[in-house]
């Protein structure tokens, strides 16, 4: 079982933006308004995620990292609409069959902080004089989850990740992905013993503000407004906002931020219909800014391709499609505002 659980979890956490990327949901589920990453050597050698959300019930501690026995679980009748969103209740478990975590959370009102070290999803002891029971602790509310030393026990996915800055770039991407979208949230990003943070965008900002600190002030000019209202299209329940760049815009590179139901996924056939559309507006060479939120019935989306990716496929595909392409040749072919 060990070996299948080791395997499994490779599937899931290639690299260290992946295990972010969990831990960063689950922060944000936790109803944080500040989050935290901290990383060595790009997230290989240590990972850390503060929040300061509702923090983890000291029962739940001892079946955190086991697969399928979280609290979430229990709010889903239908085991389909629960994983569609690829693997849930398996990222915990995941990540401590590749890499060593400890937890450390207090929840409102508890009086100190517990902290648990885990090792191929079960408790361990912090040290070999402990038991393996979670130990009382100072702490504030809210969940720190430290991750060291990841693919410890994976020899040929650890030789496979070698630049620790390169991982530690695509970490920042990632957060700042969801700085953008999350907009109570505070988010920082830092390497260890680096005193000023590589990414620090406070709720205070607005989307916009936060667009110009991470893509620049080009990007902002010429953003506009799409908005497709709840309705408006014969999908059920399905609405979508985001922010646009003019035809006019021009910068090196096209950046598609896509966000479904609060979770950044990638869809290659949105991206093509995207693609398509601002061709017939943008000079040869030429380049987009596209940020789009929607949402919309879990069921109505397939996330089956690859779990650690989130490539969604959606099954009104055609009519998602073209109102979208249609609000943004409206947005494209009006010049000013
Ligand atoms: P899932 O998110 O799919 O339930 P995870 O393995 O990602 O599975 O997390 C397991 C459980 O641990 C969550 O359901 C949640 O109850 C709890 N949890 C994880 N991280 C946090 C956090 N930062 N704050 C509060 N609870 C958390
Ligand atoms: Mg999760």
């Amino acid at each position: 079982p060990t070996v299948v659980n080791k395997i499994a979890a490779g599937e899931v956490i290639e690299r260290p933006e992946n295990a972010v990327k969990e831990l960063l949901e689950n922060a944000l589920d936790a109803g944080s308004t500040s989050i935290e990453v901290l990383l060595k050597d790009g997230g290989l050698k240590l990972l850390q995620i503060s929040d300061n959300g509702s923090g983890i019930h000291y029962d739940d501690l001892p079946y955190l990292c086991q697969r399928f026995s979280t609290s979430k679980l229990e709010k889903f009748e239908d085991l389909q609409q629960m994983r569609t969103f690829g693997f849930r209740g398996e990222a915990l478990a995941s990540i401590s069959h590749v890499a060593k975590v400890t937890i450390t959370t207090k929840r409102e009102g508890d009086v100190h902080a517990w902290r648990a070290f885990y090792v191929d999803g079960k408790l361990a002891p912090l040290s070999p004089s402990n038991s393996p029971a979670p130990q009382p602790c100072a702490g504030k509310q809210g969940t720190v989850i430290t991750v060291e030393d990841l693919f410890y026990n994976v020899p040929g996915r650890k030789a496979a990740l070698k630049h620790g800055s390169e991982e530690y770039r695509r970490v920042l991407n990632l957060v700042q992905k969801y700085a953008i979208h999350s907009r109570m949230v505070s988010f920082t990003c830092k390497k260890v013993g680096e005193t000023v943070a590589s990414v620090s965008l406070s709720s205070r900002l607005s989307t916009k503000d936060k667009i110009r600190h991470v893509y620049g002030t080009l990007a902002v000019k010429h953003l506009k407004v799409l908005n497709i209202a709840e309705g408006a299209t014969n999908v059920e329940s399905f609405h979508a906002d985001g922010l646009i760049s003019s035809a006019d815009y021009e910068d090196k590179k096209s950046v598609f931020i896509l966000f479904i139901n609060n979770r950044l996924v990638e869809s290659i056939e949105l991206k093509t219909a995207i693609d398509e559309t601002y061709s017939k507006f943008l000079h040869k060479g030429a380049s987009y800014f596209v940020y789009l939120s929607l949402v919309m019935k879990p069921e109505q989306l397939d996330v089956n391709v690859h779990p650690s990716k989130r490539i969604v496929h959606f099954l009104y595909d055609h009519e998602i499609f073209s109102a979208i392409s249609e609000k943004l040749v409206d947005l494209l072919q009006t010049t000013d505002e």
